[in-house]
């Protein structure tokens, strides 16, 4: 068995193979180490101390130990006795029946209902890189082509998270990939793609680097499910030039699905606008909050249905009502195609589509453009629902084993098979009847067991009334118990029949399945705009219940709201708690705005509460606030101290530095940019030239020209106002009060002059003697800054110093005439300007 073992296992070194042995899976040499310490389980040997290396699970657990499994990132074989152990000569039969790796999962216990279950694969075709992402468990299959690069690469894999990628050993950057905390397997396309895909590959043809990942995908699907495919039927591009940029930075720390600290969804933006009544609602909600748009009128599309729903609230509250009946139809399709789906499934499934015409109803009887071409989407299905609700009993059992799932009237034959069965027992029992009167007996039984079959049962104190024609079959202390001719008629009848019913009733659900699978992309199709329905629903409800508005966009570059709110914090402290505040930003005198105020007054929550009004409205959402203009932003950076990224081995200022090159070197005028504390990480002076430095860069309108969001402790930087024409100064309010302050969290126009952070430190509970020794101590500082403020004004010439010789140098270059000078000539200017630098 061992040998048999290691045969299998070499096949299979990628993965954890689970050997199944009698009621066990077992896992044997490094495999049990690894599956002894991942699952909490003893590590014990074959044969004694020296022995093999063993582990074992119990069969019925399975699904748990599967899960544990998965989710730190294995590969799992399932490899099954494939022949009866009694039947087997020599070693049973056994064979890897299974392959369960993070990406491919399709059993709902594994899965979260509101996720999806992205798998990726990878592969690249001249200089462009192909991506392919499918999520098994639904038949989301789509593609999309980029830039050979890490930074494009990593852009895409942050939107959807892969739980799993693939790529071949000769991807050239596969060293860098793995710094991404990605669960990468590595595989080579080495089978043809099946004929089936034909078709679906032939559309994508063009893109040669997509094509080779969508390939590499189906491969690896093909092989370690070992199972239909159909759920994969159709597949997309994804051109992501039409959604606004958000690299895993900005997912993160503007905390849109998780929330930094914990890692959770409750606290995250998903979770507070999150009013979805389906799972296909929720999958889709979350890709459309990673998805912003970029194009007014598809954004307005979406704005005009959330408010024709709005405007009916009979309508969306029947709508909801529908949807919430409505079964996960998505990953019912995949249980159909991989033949898993039971007949409870299917009734869930006749359930779903019974509810559909009803939503098409509603939606069309609202008279509104969008909404009905939504129900024109919608695809009835009548007839399928009819099949079901005419073959399948309305409360049917979980398995089809035991029979007893389809409808009579259904199948003539099976009908006459089950009037058969039902007629025997009919017959049985008067059987019995005529028995206790012909011998007397009163407390004589028919009854039937598994193992024995049907049988009458005398008790002992009766015996000797039982009739000779009775034959003997079994005794027991109290009894004994006997058969005749007449009852073995009897049982043939009806075990015969009941033999016949299971195995019909199997046939008539599987036709039934089959008509499902025929309808397979209908289905699917119904999920997706069912999606897209609960969403929009999902909208309305959120505007209702948290007063949203709905914002204005524009193609030009202001960001204007009137009493903007932050989404999630005002949900956490009470919405009657939250100070609403105002905001104008643009390309002209508005475009970067110096926030300051002392720690804990709300600057990063002023800035991120813009972020994520003008990421709602680019969604088709409304926004909390009274009233928000918002010109399309391409893409929104974020620098902020929250990110400190310890466990990459990179120092904070590192990080910082690294994130601002990110920003500077890529938005654009249309980017939306959120600093916050920039410079902090190094000696004050240090600091805050590189924060001036950067708004400088930034306001060039020739460079980049973002708007930008600029919260920092440095007040000096408020100066820039008086120098600069797109800067703005503002400060969060705080009220003084003898030695304390109370946070106002309004945000003024105006710097602030001073930091309060030794009242912060006295509001967080800072021994006094230490508050009252600081205070001495800040006193002493600022004496003395007083008496060297010449200092800091030579500071400030430095950059000056600095401007000038760039334009001295600069000028110079200008001023060379390309045309003219000699090769010769330009090699001696180039060596004039070298040693200037
Ligand atoms: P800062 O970035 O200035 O240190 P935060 O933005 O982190 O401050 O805000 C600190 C806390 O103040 C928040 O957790 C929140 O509880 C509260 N807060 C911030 N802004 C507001 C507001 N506009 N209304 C009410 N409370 C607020």
């Amino acid at each position: 068995m061992i040998q048999q073992y290691i045969d299998i296992k070499n096949e299979h070194k990628d993965c954890l193979l689970l050997f199944r042995v009698g009621d066990f899976y077992e896992l044997f040499f490094e495999d049990a180490k690894i599956g002894a310490k991942a699952l909490e389980i003893a590590l014990t040997s074959r044969d004694g101390e020296d022995g093999i290396p063993l582990a074992g699970i119990p069969c019925h657990a399975l699904d748990t130990y599967l899960a544990k499994l998965l989710r730190q990132g294995y590969k799992v074989a399932i490899c099954d006795q494939v022949e009866d152990p009694k039947q087997a000569k020599g070693i049973v039969k056994r064979e890897v029946v299974k392959i369960v790796t993070p990406g491919t999962i399709i059993d709902e216990n594994l899965l979260d209902a509101k996720d999806n279950n992205f798998m990726c694969a990878l592969a690249c075709y001249g200089n462009k890189a192909g991506l392919a992402f499918v999520d098994n468990s639904t038949g989301q299959f789509f593609y999309t082509e980029g830039r050979l690069s890490f930074e494009s690469i990593n852009r895409i894999i942050s939107k959807y998270l892969p739980s799993e990628c693939i790529v071949s050993s000769e991807f050239p950057l596969l060293s860098k990939l793995r710094r991404l905390t990605l669960n990468i397997s590595i595989h080579e396309v080495n089978a043809e793609v099946t004929s089936d895909f034909n078709p679906l590959l032939e559309q994508i043809i063009n893109h040669k680097a997509g094509l080779e990942a969508v390939k590499l995908l189906i491969c690896y699907l093909a092989e370690t499910q070992k199972n239909s495919l159909a759920h994969l039927n159709k597949i997309d591009y994804i051109n992501l030039n039409q959604y606004m940029n958000l690299d895993y930075t900005s997912i993160r720390n503007l905390e849109l699905i998780t929330t930094i600290k914990e890692n959770r969804k409750k606290g995250s933006l998903l979770s507070v606008i999150d009013k979805t009544e389906s799972a296909m609602g929720g999958r889709k909600l979350k890709q459309w909050l990673l998805s912003p748009l970029l194009n007014i009128e598809e954004i307005n599309h979406r704005l005009n249905m959330v408010d024709s729903l709005l405007e009916d609230g009979l309508l969306l509250k029947n709508l909801k009502d529908c949807i919430g009946q409505i079964y996960d139809l998505e990953r019912l399709s995949t249980k159909v195609a991989y033949q898993t789906v039971n007949p409870k499934d299917l009734v869930a499934l006749k359930n779903s589509l019974q509810k559909i015409p009803q939503i098409k109803e509603l939606l069309i009887k609202s008279n509104t453009k969008s909404l009905v071409s939504l129900a024109n989407r919608l695809c009835s299905l009548d007839r399928l629902a009819n099949i079901i609700e005419q073959g399948i009993v309305s409360s049917p059992p979980t398995t089809i084993k035991d029979g007893g799932v389809i409808k009579p009237g259904f199948n003539k034959e099976l009908d006459d098979l089950i009037y058969t069965a039902n007629n025997g027992r009919k017959l049985l029992a008067e059987y019995e009847e005529e028995e206790k009167t012909k011998t007397g007996i009163k407390s004589l039984k028919v009854r039937y067991n598994k193992v024995f079959g049907y049988y009458i049962e005398v008790t002992k104190s009766n015996l000797d009334l039982v009739p000779e024609s009775y034959i003997r079959k079994q005794t027991l202390t109290n009894a004994e118990r006997y058969y005749t001719e007449n009852l073995k008629r009897y049982e043939e009848l009806i075990l015969g029949a009941s033999e016949k019913i299971i195995q019909l009733e199997y046939e008539l659900f599987c036709e039934i399945r089959s008509s499902v699978l025929e309808c397979i992309e209908e289905i699917q199709n119904n999920s997706n705009v069912l999606g897209e329905l609960d969403c929009l629903c999902s909208f309305a409800t959120l505007s209702i219940d948290n007063n949203y508005c709905k914002p204005r966009l524009s193609n030009d570059d202001e960001i204007s709201i009137v009493n903007g709110r932050h989404p999630v914090i005002e949900e956490t402290i009470g919405r009657k708690n939250f100070i609403s505040n105002n905001t104008l930003l643009d390309c002209q005198d508005n475009q970067v705005l110096v926030i300051t105020g002392p720690n804990m007054a709300g600057k990063s929550t002023y800035m991120r509460q813009v972020a994520l009004i003008t990421l709602l409205a680019q969604i088709g959402c409304y926004v909390p606030a009274e009233e928000a203009k918002i010109g399309i932003v391409d893409r929104i950076f974020t620098r902020v101290g929250a990110s400190d990224d310890l466990s990459s081995g990179q120092s904070t200022f590192m990080v910082e530095m690294t994130e601002l090159a990110n920003i500077l070197k890529n938005a654009t005028s249309k980017s939306l940019i959120l600093l916050d504390e920039v410079g902090r990480g190094t000696s004050t002076f240090d600091g805050m030239s590189i924060a001036q430095s950067a708004i400088e860069y930034l306001l060039e309108k020739d460079k980049i020209g973002a708007k930008t969001l600029f919260a920092t402790h440095y007040h000096q930087l408020t100066s820039l106002e008086d120098k600069f024409n797109g800067v703005k100064n503002y400060s969060i309010a705080v009220q003084e009060k003898n030695d304390s302050i109370t946070f106002l969290h309004s945000i003024k126009k105006g710097g602030s002059d001073r930091s309060y952070g030794i009242q912060v430190a006295k509001l967080a509970g800072v021994p006094s003697p230490v508050i009252q020794r600081s205070n001495d101590i800040l006193k002493v500082i600022e004496e003395d800054s007083v008496t060297k403020k010449q200092v800091s004004t030579t500071q400030q010439d430095i950059f000056d110093l600095i401007d000038n010789k760039n334009q001295e140098f600069i000028n110079e270059i200008k001023d060379i005439n390309v045309d003219e000078i000699t090769p010769m000539e330009a090699l001696i200017i180039l060596q004039k300007l070298q040693k200037k630098v």
